[in-house]
């Protein structure tokens, strides 16, 4: 057991780190706002947020994963005297999720629409469960930073109320929903980032709001299935969209987006191919090098890719989370 003397010396050198600043909204099409994610040193994402104005209130699309995050939709709503009607999550990653249970607390109304995907990840032996018992092990790191600490704290805070992670409307199926009274479609992408994620297409606007299909600097395998990820992309890609809200990261145009799409087969090919790790991970880099802004962004992609050539090589090609046995890569249309 740690002495007295010792926590207090703690509590004295590591004063909690600063609150970063919540995100600044900004309209991205008409009626629609972006309110951006970030990734924060030592800290896990958010990702982003997109919000719906609807007939009877806000379509809240993820919810972020720290309170400033979701102070910020909290602030949205109240700015615009407006109840938020409904909230999508994209795939529960609680990058995505953690801030329902908040927005829920302040607009008892909201509905919570999401796929039935959280209920193995919360599940004995599942990704959440996993994760968990995990974090409850951690005995405190005296050296780690200060945000370490306060990260697992609000991961423990969220696991107090897991419900608010489950949807209250399932959507299993693709097909047109009305969310707070707006008629959006709502699309299902069985085994691509989860088990089952969402992802909506807006046709008043051509926007298509994707969750994690796209992520910058690199895709985030840890609980995917790769080759219906792919078709996935090829499903955004075959609806007109003229601007994609990814998971993480700015919007992006049509070119931009089939940039990504296009990289992404190619990885996944190298990745079933027996080419060496750092050739795959350069091919990954080269192919999104017209989305990455700078060299940090660049050895950042390079870096990530290396690491999930061995993740997916390791487990068959796909997370070992992923219940389905993954095909051979084929040819991109
Ligand atoms: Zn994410």
């Amino acid at each position: 057991m740690r002495s007295v003397a010792l926590v207090v010396a703690l509590a004295l050198t590591q004063s909690p780190a600063a609150t970063p600043v919540p995100p600044v909204p900004r309209v991205i099409a008409d009626g629609t706002y972006l309110i951006p994610g970030a990734m924060l040193p030592d800290r896990g994402p958010d990702g982003n947020t997109v919000v719906f104005m609807a007939p009877a209130g806000l379509v809240v699309v993820d919810t972020g994963r720290h309170l400033w995050h979701s102070d910020a939709i909290l602030a949205f709503a109240a700015a615009r005297r407006q109840p938020i009607g409904a909230i999508v999550n994209t795939h529960w990653h609680l990058d995505h999720s953690s801030g329902n249970q908040r927005l829920k607390a302040a607009h008892p109304d909201a509905r919570v629409y999401t796929t039935n995907a959280v209920d193995r990840a919360l599940a004995p032996g599942g990704f959440i469960a996993r994760s968990l018992a995990s974090a409850r092990a951690q005995a405190p790191d005296p050296k780690a930073p200060p945000t370490r600490g306060e990260e697992t704290a609000l991961f423990l805070r969220t696991m107090e109320t897991p419900q608010a992670l489950r949807p209250e409307v399932a959507i299993a199926a693709t097909g047109a929903q009305r969310l707070a009274g707006r008629a959006l479609s709502v699309h299902v992408a069985d085994d691509a980032v989860t088990d089952a994620d969402l992802w909506i297409y807006d046709e008043a606007t051509r926007v298509a709001v994707i969750g994690d299909l796209v992520t910058l600097p690199a895709p985030f395998f840890e609980t995917a299935c790769p080759a219906r990820w792919q078709a996935a992309l090829d499903a955004v890609w075959a609806t007109p969209f003229t601007l994609v809200v990814p998971g993480h990261g700015a919007p992006m145009t049509r070119e931009a987006f089939d940039t990504y799409r296009r990289a992404f087969a190619a990885f996944r090919s190298c990745v079933g191919s027996d080419r060496a790790p750092a050739a795959c991970a350069a091919g990954w880099t080269t192919g999104v090098e017209a989305l990455l802004a700078s060299d940090g962004d660049r050895k950042q992609a390079t870096g990530y890719a290396a690491y999930y050539v061995e993740f997916l090589r390791t487990n068959g090609g796909a997370s070992p989370d992923c219940r389905v046995k993954q095909p051979a890569p084929a040819r991109l249309r």
